[in-house]
């Protein structure tokens, strides 16, 4: 009788047992579905013009941008000029200290041309390879150039920058046709804005273009916009597993109409990780080649 009633006791338990191991394994499962359905996307966020003079948007910073990413997770590569650091805006050398902030809180720094001015006609929309310009320096005097800023950045940041994103129009006639003469200098990824599709080379030399789609942002395009960057993400995910986007210094900063970008970035980013199909995970170009892009 006392065996029986313990017997029947062990069963009840081992019954209960049974069903809770088979709802855990259920449970198991369903998360496993979930997960093959949900594909993982790969998203870069680059700023470009760090820290840009030619503004009068007060205070020039960063910092209210990456605090919206941060609250993500989300990093960001910041492609700065270097003849910044020799001038105004490294002022007993803020910039510095803040570039090598950011890069230590894992946001990436890219290098952005040298001064992102042609040195013969002061055009800001070339540097080195703007076609008004006959005479202009030689291939070894615009290696000498952009290695000096490489040098000034590494020295800023305490680390190797392994990307550079050429001013202007330049960006697309440096992967094009000067890819040797960056290469020669030390750059591991090339990244051409004309590009609209993904690609990239077999050693994961290039890197994609990327689209801005808070340009002067107002509140009569914000929305417009916002649907713009979803459904290029939308296209994107669809058929590969990267998509980025891109902004620009001096519109990131938070007293540019009235942190209009902030709040709008905020709102992508909320879109973005609760999107019902897709895994987003938020890399810099560094970790993407870490990871690997096969
Ligand atoms: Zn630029």
């Amino acid at each position: 009788m006392y065996s029986g009633e313990s017997n029947r006791k062990w069963l009840a338990g081992s019954a209960l047992i049974v069903g809770i191991a088979m709802a855990m394994a259920l449970t198991g499962l369903m998360i496993a579905a979930g997960e093959a359905l949900s594909k993982e996307i790969t998203v870069f966020i680059r700023v470009d013009d760090v820290f840009m003079l030619e503004s009068d948007i007060q205070p020039q910073e960063i910092d209210s941008f990456l605090a919206v990413a941060e609250r993500y997770g989300a990093r960001v590569m910041l492609a700065a000029i270097p003849n910044r650091l020799t001038q105004v805006t490294n002022r007993d050398g803020e910039m510095a200290r803040q570039l090598r902030a950011f890069h230590a809180r894992g946001h990436q720094v890219l290098q952005h041309g040298f001064d992102h001015r042609c040195p013969f006609t002061q055009s800001t929309s070339w540097e080195f390879h703007n076609p008004d310009v006959d005479d202009g320096y030689t291939p070894e005097q615009i290696a000498a150039r952009v290695a000096g800023g490489k040098r000034l950045l590494e020295e800023a940041i305490g680390a190797e920058v392994t990307t550079y994103v050429g001013a202007g129009y330049d960006n697309g006639l440096v992967v094009r046709d000067h890819e040797d003469l960056y290469r020669g200098v030390g750059f591991r990824v090339l990244t051409d804005q004309n590009v609209t599709e993904m690609y990239r080379d077999g050693d994961k030399g290039y890197f994609f273009g990327l689209r801005d789609y808070a340009w002067a942002l107002t509140s009569d395009n914000y929305e417009e916009q916002l649907v713009m960057a979803q459904q290029s993400f939308e296209k994107a995910a669809a058929s590969g597993r990267q998509w980025g986007i891109m902004f620009h210094d001096h519109f990131t900063r938070a007293a540019y109409n009235e942190g209009i970008t902030l709040r709008w970035f905020g709102e992508l980013l909320d879109w973005l990780t609760d999107h019902p199909d897709y895994q987003v995970i938020f890399r810099s170009i560094d970790e993407w080649m870490e990871y690997g892009s096969d």
